[in-house]
């Protein structure tokens, strides 16, 4: 079978989007009841992922796609904590309940609410929430709330800790992921994406987060941003720093997918990292939308590349299945109970 790892809501129905501009203008303003979020039926929400995500996924080949709200808009620096808290729900339940409705094409992963020097308690009750009662297997985790200024300390450092002692004792991974940039030097998903997933690897070069997690996992999406093109600065870097060797410090917790939009990309991904570490994704729909004139394809359908790479069935069968199945345990369970 095929697991995605990587798909964003990013078609959900207008009113969901108009909860959002209430609430923007709610914490402008000051004063009254903080608003609610609009109803949306089960059909808007049919009609919003058939005609896109389920259409892809069936199109291309997929059986699952690990399903998160859309990125860009989770924005946790807009607005106040109280508005992150009740967006990051207002997302988590409509993924739920896109879930509800494709459970067999669906499994969901959650954003947290983490309005910048908020407590990191919101974003452990979010992540609590969404596992022990939405049944999610994930979530992503944002290393820069502010949106552009990296104002939050490195990932290694302790104010995370917290949040990491959650993900152990609940067995679920966090994917790596910004949001929308408020920084014009920096495109959303052209350089902020890229930049925050090569910055986390090299703070966890720098650190000694896996000594204390030793199960803690990470997916850095994109492909790993800039790291598999520079392994071997990465490498330099670990031994000038008397870091011990990348596959026992970091590699045994850090996994990239498969969101790197051309062949030459993909196949320098699968010959410099380890067949273990890599997981399908396409991202989409989301970041990169359109078809490659070169090829005639869309750009992020991912797994014609992953199908030309040069591996046995057995590695593909990792790099599309097995992987994510042990990275995303609570995954695992959900397929075995639907006897997949
Ligand atoms: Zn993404």
């Amino acid at each position: 079978m095929i697991i995605d790892c990587h798909g964003h809501y990013t078609t959900a129905p207008a009113a969901h989007q108009d909860f959002r501009k209430r609430q923007l203008a709610w914490a402008k303003d000051g004063g009254g009841t903080p608003p609610v979020p609009g109803a949306i039926g089960d059909d808007e929400i049919r009609e919003s992922i058939e005609a896109n995500q389920l259409k892809l996924q069936r199109e291309r080949g997929a059986d699952m796609t690990i399903f998160s709200p859309r990125a860009s808009a989770m924005a946790p620096h807009e607005g106040n904590e109280r508005v992150s808290q009740d967006w990051a729900r207002a997302n988590n339940d409509l993924i739920a309940r896109v879930v509800g409705l494709y459970p067999e094409n669906f499994a969901g992963v959650c954003q947290l609410p983490q309005f910048p020097n908020a407590p990191i308690a919101n974003a452990v009750a979010e992540l609590r929430r969404c596992v022990s009662e939405l049944g999610f297997i994930g979530c992503n985790l944002n290393p820069d709330p502010s949106g552009g200024s990296f104002s939050a300390p490195p990932l290694t450092d302790r104010s995370w800790y917290p949040f990491y002692e959650a993900m152990v004792e609940l067995d679920v991974p966090a994917m790596i992921h910004v949001s929308s940039s408020c920084n014009a030097c920096l495109h959303a998903t052209g350089a902020y994406y890229i930049a925050a997933d090569t910055m986390a690897f090299m703070q966890f070069i720098e650190g000694d987060l896996f000594r204390d997690f030793p199960t803690l996992r990470f997916i850095i999406p994109h492909g790993g941003g800039a790291v598999p093109y520079h392994w071997g600065r990465y490498r330099g870097l670990a031994d000038m720093l008397k870091r011990p060797a990348l596959r026992e410090h970091v590699m045994r917790n850090v996994f990239f997918d498969t969101c790197v939009y051309h062949q030459p990309g993909i196949d320098l991904l699968a010959r410099v990292i380890d067949v273990q570490n890599i997981l399908f994704g396409s991202e989409m729909v989301g970041a990169v939308r359109g078809i490659d004139p070169e090829t005639g394809h869309y750009f992020d359908d991912t797994k014609r590349f992953v199908d030309a790479l040069a591996l046995s069935d057995e590695d593909k069968q990792k790099i599309f299945e097995l992987n994510a199945r042990r990275v995303f345990p609570r995954l695992d369970a959900i397929l075995k109970d639907q006897r997949r």
